[in-house]
């Protein structure tokens, strides 16, 4: 079992790096460089991001041919982590949610003629992106089959009718990936579809007020009065909606994990560097062994999630959906950022509960890491799913489940 690096991808890492070091935290200091939502303000952003173009490190999730990176899982999970270390990475380099997974999925199941339409803007970065599933009660959320939004056929033509919530990004979104019921099938009753923002039948009833700051566009509530939607918008087949949203959601959970981590690193180096002069009863804080085992503790939790998004990267490459390693990496890794960023607000004292230093923000953001595209309970459920199902296979090193896609750089 080899955990090196290899070289090409090592190389792309450190450049991320020195990227984040070098323009991307400093800029996190000043309060002027945000916007109302506590992000990145566009302009600022599109200063980085011209710059991260240039230097080649765009969309390093999509392949070469469409002007991105390239990179395999296993690569994007080296360098996303790294993006991560600074709140404003991902939006920079075009690999932030909900853009990199809509992306991820179009380049699987889009038609050229959808790709080129659909996908390439985002590509392009002139364009944003949305994906539009949970409902609000009784609708579909933890069990999608509950999904009741509406897309009735007329003629070469959808005509959708319901209400979702929480649509990440919907504010600034022109580009909506929609899972909408298309009969009362229990598996294949959804379908997926494409939609622009300038089509009428559809409105944004509000941005929902949450506790963290947002990613650009916030979150929505929508609402579908009459939205038409041509035929040649549909993904896949009639009644594949929760099979693209599976493929959507797969690989988007593990490049989440992949961003949670760097957040978690980035929360552990800036109380390493507290504890490292801060004094107390004549000693360093990071000379006192309770201190040490805090630290020590936060830092195991995340490396054990960095082998858990590792090895369901390294099973993505090989083809297969990997959903059991998927949610062990989404549950450990989501309390791994809550452990990491807990522990360096508690080792900074009051500063760590100040808005001097980025924790405050990342600990009000990683709250939703134990409920985005699912919470850990029913991610949970999936893994005994798993072993009650395949108490054979379930502890196999080298079981490979359906193939999903193959390998990259
Ligand atoms: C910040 C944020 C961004 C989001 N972005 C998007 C987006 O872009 N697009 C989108 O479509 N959705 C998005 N969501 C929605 C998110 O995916 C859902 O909130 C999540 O899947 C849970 O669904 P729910 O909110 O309906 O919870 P519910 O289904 O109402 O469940 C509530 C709680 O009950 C428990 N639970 C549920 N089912 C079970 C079960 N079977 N067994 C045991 N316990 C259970 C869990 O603890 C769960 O948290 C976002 C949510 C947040 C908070």
């Amino acid at each position: 079992m080899d955990f090196t690096l290899d070289p090409a991808i090592d190389d792309v890492r450190r450049r991320v790096r020195r990227f984040v070091d070098e323009r991307l935290i400093p800029l996190e200091a000043d309060r002027a460089n945000y916007d109302e939502h506590e992000n990145v303000r566009e302009d600022v952003l599109a200063a980085m991001r011209l710059q991260a173009r240039a230097e080649g490190l765009w969309a390093l999730q999509m392949p070469d041919a469409r002007g991105g990176g390239g990179l395999s899982f296993v690569g994007m999970a080296a360098c996303y982590e790294e993006m991560n270390r600074s709140i404003f990475g991902p939006a920079t380099f075009n690999s932030a949610a909900p853009d990199d997974g809509t992306m991820m999925a179009l380049e699987r199941v889009g038609t050229d003629a959808q790709k080129a339409r659909w996908l390439q803007p985002i590509v392009d970065g002139r364009v944003r992106s949305s994906f539009v599933m949970t409902e609000p009660h009784p609708g579909g959320g933890s069990d999608p089959a509950m999904i009741s939004t509406t897309a009735e056929r007329r003629g070469d033509k959808w005509v959708v009718h319901g209400r979702k919530w929480f649509i990440t990004g919907a504010a600034a979104a022109s580009h909506f990936l929609l899972i909408a019921r298309t009969s009362d099938d229990a598996r294949k009753g959804h379908t997926a579809f494409m939609y622009h923002r300038d089509q009428p039948g559809w409105r944004l009833l509000r941005r929902i007020p949450i506790m963290g700051p947002e990613e650009h566009g916030g979150h929505g509530e929508l609402v579908f009065e009459g939205l038409e939607i041509p035929d040649e918008d549909r993904l896949l087949g009639v009644g594949d909606g929760l099979k693209v949203a599976q493929i959507r959601l797969g690989p988007a959970r593990l490049t989440h994990c992949m961003r949670w981590l760097g957040l978690a690193r980035r929360s552990l180096e800036i109380a390493n560097a507290y504890i490292d002069v801060r004094m107390s009863g004549g000693k360093r804080l990071a000379e006192r062994e309770s201190v040490q085992l805090l630290i020590g503790e936060a830092a195991l939790q995340v490396r054990i999630g960095r082998l858990l998004v590792m090895h369901a990267a390294s099973k993505l490459d090989a083809g297969a959906m990997a959903r059991n390693e998927l949610s062990m990496a989404k549950v450990h890794v989501a309390d791994a950022l809550h452990r990491a960023v807990d522990t360096a607000i508690q080792l900074n004292g009051g500063r760590g509960y100040s808005k001097d230093t980025p924790l405050e923000w990342i600990y009000r953001y990683a709250r939703q890491a134990r409920l985005v595209d699912g919470a850990s309970e029913v991610h949970k459920m999936v893994i005994a799913r798993h072993l009650a199902e395949g108490a054979d296979t379930f502890w196999d090193w080298n079981h490979l489940d359906r193939p999903k896609r193959s390998s990259g750089k």
